[in-house]
């Protein structure tokens, strides 16, 4: 197991040191406006087990949209900024904690020095890092690419270190997982900073899951990274899903979470477990309980599969069943089922 890193604080949460691993994830649109469905999707985000939420900082004229967005949800916002240090500077003033940038496009060493001055001022974290598709061109053409992305990272910490700033995470990214693994060993070996960990372009759901669970459980399971973004090409809700799943796998999640289970269906499936899985999910998210829910697609073998569920539900047209570890506590309607299901859980 790894030693400790450091802790940092990031608005209203600490990060490394014995703090669980985080679940964050990057909101995918650029934002015009501050509505109340932004806020609404942002806190079921949230509900879902993100922790903290990063936005792309484009312009100028975007920042004042993030602080308004701050100032109405609890989770931290992180400012992604590229090129205009006059960005950066701009979101440390709206109070934004932490800024992730490239000090390698920000220009000019004076630009970064005042980025890193005024983060020092408001105790903003950084974050840095380097991506296997972006490396500097002294160390592209290195063979050992691991250890050119450990490099490149270490050349941004030296200079933030040498103006004395210490508040930072690192990332080093790669699409491939084993130089991923490598890259984050070598670092977490050399350094006590917190990691953010995630396979970049990592591909459409099912590839970047597979990538995902592979490429960053070798790491967890090494007590590396202390906290994760699994990259989708989809929605930010399917990211947080993926990384709490992948944190309960391994034991690392710290929140109570309801452990889905569904059968595949088959020939004899009588339930749409699909839809109805879809119908109470957002629920099933929210609920703060250690406890197994099944959904089961036919009555022949569902609730038998699933007797080791603390409750499972399952039927066959208009009639539903609801079972406690395999026995049949309940009969509902399809109209009554969703309704009693949650009824039961509650009472769990
Ligand atoms: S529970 Fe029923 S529908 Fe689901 S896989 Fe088993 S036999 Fe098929």
């Amino acid at each position: 197991m790894m030693d400790k890193t450091r802790e940092i604080a990031i608005g209203n949460i600490k990060l490394g040191g014995d703090n669980p691993v985080l679940v964050q994830t990057m909101w995918d649109k650029a934002v015009e406006k501050v509505d109340s469905e932004l806020i609404s999707e942002l806190n079921r985000l949230q509900v879902y087990g993100n922790r903290l939420i990063r936005f792309a900082a484009p312009t100028l004229e975007s920042v004042p949209l993030l602080g308004e967005i701050a100032g109405r949800i609890t989770m931290p916002v992180v400012a992604d900024i590229h090129f205009d240090y006059k960005i950066a500077l701009a979101c440390m003033d709206q109070g934004l904690p932490k800024i992730r940038i490239n000090p390698g496009n920000i220009g000019a060493s004076w630009k970064v020095e005042e980025v890193v001055k005024k983060a020092a001022d408001t105790g903003t974290v950084i974050r840095i890092g380097a991506n296997g598709g972006s490396l500097p061109k002294s160390l592209k053409h290195m063979d050992n690419r691991a250890e050119a992305l450990v490099l490149a990272a270490e050349e941004q910490l030296n200079f933030l270190e040498s103006l004395g700033f210490e508040n930072v995470i690192v990332s080093l990214k790669s699409s491939d997982i084993e130089e991923n693994y490598e890259a984050n060993s070598l670092f977490a070996s050399r350094h006590d900073y917190p990691l953010h960990l995630g396979i970049t372009e990592a591909g459409p759901l099912i590839p970047s899951i597979v990538k995902s669970s592979i490429g960053l459980s070798r790491l967890l399971e090494k007590g590396i990274g202390s906290t994760i973004r699994i990259s989708i090409s989809d929605s930010p809700l399917k990211e947080v899903i993926a990384g709490n799943e992948i944190l309960s796998v391994l034991g690392l999640n710290s929140q109570a979470r309801v452990n889905l289970i569904s059968c595949p269906k088959c020939g004899r499936s009588s339930f749409d477990t699909h839809s109805f899985t879809e119908e109470i999910q957002d629920y099933l998210y929210s609920v703060d309980k250690d406890i197994s829910v099944a959904v089961m697609g036919c009555m022949v073998n569902g609730p038998g599969e699933a007797s080791h569920a603390d409750i499972g539900i399952s039927g066959v047209g208009n009639s539903i069943a609801i079972f406690k570890k395999g026995e049949i506590i309940r009969r509902e309607t399809a109209c009554t089922a969703k309704e009693a299901f949650i009824e039961e859980i509650e009472q769990l």
